[in-house]
């Protein structure tokens, strides 16, 4: 007896920010793996999603997601480099990429940038128009002629990812278009990893949020541990890394208020997504070599280009 066939490859999901790219992985793999935020530039790090599906031939596919942060924020910092270098590695290397667009607000020049660059990748493009919700057919159609004038796609799909509209049509031909070949991630682990970078960045978002007048962009997060419990619980603990000892008091606050805070609202954030009491334990750590050491990149996704 022949074993089922399986395929399997990278797919980068580029566009300019708020085009949906985080709802459309969320959509795609089925979990909320990715922070979905009517913020700009809310996820620092390449999170991966991964999709599993089965083509009608019978064929088992795993589609590795690639979201691609901050891709034109200013990258001053050595941190920052290394994302949109990760990000525009991430559309480089992969097997596909496809550019999510908002329907809505049409190619505004982050979109047009973003087409200029893959002009010259050799990866298969698809073009994602999103929230068509909002958007009537016409505008649709005539969105999708420019853009594919501008540069030529090998598909063009119409989604609402917030409404899964379309989205099954999606996932099969990105499916379709990977190599043959065994999975690249043991499937029983393609919620593990997405969800301890998810469960870092949650904890770095409440940081940021309450903390961003006197810490900016100074803390980063680590999940340490995580712990399936018997009682369907999960304990996880992480570490904020700070630079200094005086933004160590800062994220403490008055006897460990700020910190507890910052620990609630998280714990609150992730039980909802993970549909699970959550036991969040919460250190913070002087690092102050952090932000320059290059095992730390490597320990969130990204490569440490000097
Ligand atoms: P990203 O920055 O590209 O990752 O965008 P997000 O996935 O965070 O989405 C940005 C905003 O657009 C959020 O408020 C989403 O709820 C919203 N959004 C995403 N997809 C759709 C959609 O299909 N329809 C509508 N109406 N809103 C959407
Ligand atoms: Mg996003």
């Amino acid at each position: 007896m022949k074993a089922a066939a399986t395929r399997a490859g990278f797919v980068a999901i580029v566009g300019a920010p708020n085009a949906g790219k985080s709802t459309l992985v969320n959509a795609l793999v089925g979990a909320k793996v990715s922070i979905v935020s009517p913020k700009v530039q809310t996820t620092r790090m390449r999170v991966i999603g991964i999709a599993m599906t089965d083509l009608a031939d019978g064929t088992r596919a795993q589609v590795v997601l690639v979201d691609t942060p901050g891709i034109f924020r200013v990258a001053r910092r050595r941190l920052e480099r290394a994302m949109v270098a990760a990000a525009w590695q991430g559309a480089e290397d992969a097997d596909a990429v496809a550019l999510v667009v908002d329907a809505e607000r049409g190619a505004g020049e982050e979109t047009r940038a973003i087409m200029e660059k893959l002009r010259s990748s050799r990866a298969r493009r698809h073009l994602v128009l999103n929230k068509i919700d909002l958007v009537p057919r016409e505008k649709l159609l005539a969105l999708t002629a420019e853009l594919n004038t501008l540069l030529p796609f090998d598909r063009t799909f119409m989604v609402s990812a917030l409404r899964h509209d379309g989205i099954a049509d999606v996932l099969a031909a990105l499916a379709e278009g990977l190599p043959a070949g065994p999975f690249l991630y043991p499937e029983d682990q393609a919620a593990d990893l997405p969800m301890r970078l998810l469960a870092a960045e949650v904890t770095r978002e409440q940081v940021f949020l309450q903390l961003h007048q006197e810490l900016p962009y100074e803390a980063a997060v680590e999940t340490d541990k995580w712990e399936e419990r018997t009682d369907s619980s999960v304990r996880i603990e992480q570490t904020i890394h700070v630079q200094r000892e005086g933004q160590r008091a800062i994220v403490l606050g008055k006897g460990g208020t700020r910190i507890k805070q910052i620990g609630a609202r998280a714990r609150q954030e992730l039980g909802r997504m993970l549909e699970r009491p959550v036991h969040l334990f919460l250190h913070v750590k002087v690092s102050a070599r952090w932000a320059e050491d290059p095992a730390h990149y490597r320990a969130i996704g990204l490569d440490y280009e000097p």
